[in-house]
């Protein structure tokens, strides 16, 4: 089946008792068990499972391709489970550029606890190849990678970590499973944020984990989910499973967009630099054709001029909402050093940009007035 179609159909029925199409949302934190002590329907109480939370596992593992999924309230707390699969004494290779999260929690959290981790430039494969240790376990990568959007190559960032015994975690929440199929490069687990565009409206936090395959890894997933307890609610759940109905439209319109609103930009005097992967005077672009459907729909921009121009340009803008996150209807923009904060190497110059739905031509006239 093609993925338009998994995106609609997976892990939704109509519901045999009332005849509804739209699914249900189950609030029910427990559930009845027949006399002899089975459970017909396979749920126990809701933070073992719940019928909004495994349709929601069940789409996801469709999309991906893998064997099962993982749901947490946050893509922190999935990202947070994956670590905690690890053991003290582990080794992790990090991206240098890895969501802010990620970073934090391995160096202020995980640290702590024991793993220890490198972080490297991911597109440097020599770099990758150099900070891996006996006690390596794990290689996570994130692409295209904020907020430079750097891509890295999977399949070769997989076959290192394979050679040194190490699973292989991708974040895909950038791409999404439309543009980029990790497990086909070799990946273990797939991450995502379906806080972005997965759930697509800016309106749910969510985190999912998606395993290749069954075994002790997932076991082990599971049992981080439902004892840790980490897990969405059957409405973030139901969210998240309508946004992704038309994921796949969303995606590709915001890829093809971004494509339209990059290449006007790099051709606009004021303009220092444009980083957008689908751009063919992006470092990453020959690597992005072999690994992405489309280049997707997040770019930054760098005005010529320090941080004062760039913030008067988020200023002047009327269609993009100066907000963080991205992924969903609205177009956002974020003057990204000022939300990293002291210590940041991310030029005072840059905006980072997320192309929501609206039509391209209106976003570029935006940002020629804003630029004028
Ligand atoms: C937003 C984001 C996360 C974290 O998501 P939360 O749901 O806010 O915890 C992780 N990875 C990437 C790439 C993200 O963009």
């Amino acid at each position: 089946m093609r993925i338009e179609t998994v995106a609609v159909h997976a892990g939704v029925q109509v519901d045999p008792a009332t005849g509804a199409v739209t699914p249900a949302i189950h609030p029910s934190t427990t559930f009845e068990r027949d006399p002899d002590g089975s459970f017909p329907h396979g749920h126990i109480y809701a933070r073992s499972s719940a019928p909004n939370r495994a349709a929601l596992e069940a789409s996801l593992t469709a999309l991906e391709g893998g064997a099962d999924a993982v749901a947490f309230a946050s893509a922190s707390a999935a990202t947070s489970a994956v670590f905690l699969s690890l053991a003290p004494g582990d080794h992790v290779v990090a991206p240098v550029d890895a969501y802010y999260g990620t970073g934090k929690l391995l160096r202020e959290i995980y640290a702590g606890w024991g793993l220890a981790a490198t972080f490297v430039d991911m597109t440097d494969l020599g770099a990758v190849e150099k900070a891996v240790r006996p006690t390596t376990r794990l290689v996570w990568a994130e692409s295209p990678s904020n907020p430079l959007w750097k891509v890295s190559d999977l399949s070769r960032i997989g076959a290192i970590a394979r050679a040194a015994g190490a699973r292989l975690v991708v974040d895909n929440t950038t791409a999404t499973p439309i543009l980029q199929s990790p497990f086909k490069a070799g990946a273990d687990l797939i991450v995502h944020a379906t806080t972005k565009y997965l759930g697509g409206h800016s309106d749910v936090l969510g985190g999912i984990v998606v395993a290749r395959e069954r075994g002790s890894l997932l076991e082990r997933l599971r049992t981080i989910q439902t004892a840790g307890g980490a897990v969405p609610s059957p409405f973030d759940c139901w969210l998240v499973l309508r946004g992704i109905r038309t994921l796949p439209y969303r995606v590709r319109a915001q890829s093809e967009h971004a494509l339209k609103v990059a290449t006007f930009l790099d051709a606009h005097p004021r303009v220092e630099r444009v980083h957008y992967p689908g751009l063919p005077s992006n470092p990453g672009h020959e690597v992005a054709r072999r690994q992405m459907a489309m280049f997707g729909g997040m770019l930054s921009v760098q005005i010529h001029g320090g941080a004062e121009t760039a913030m008067a340009v988020a200023a002047k803008v009327r269609l993009f909402t100066r907000a963080t996150s991205f992924g969903g209807t609205e177009s956002l923009m974020e003057h990204r050093a000022s939300i990293e904060g002291p210590g940041t190497t991310t030029p005072a110059n840059l905006l980072r940009v997320s192309i929501g739905l609206e039509h391209p031509d209106d976003l570029i006239e935006d940002f020629s007035q804003a630029l004028a």
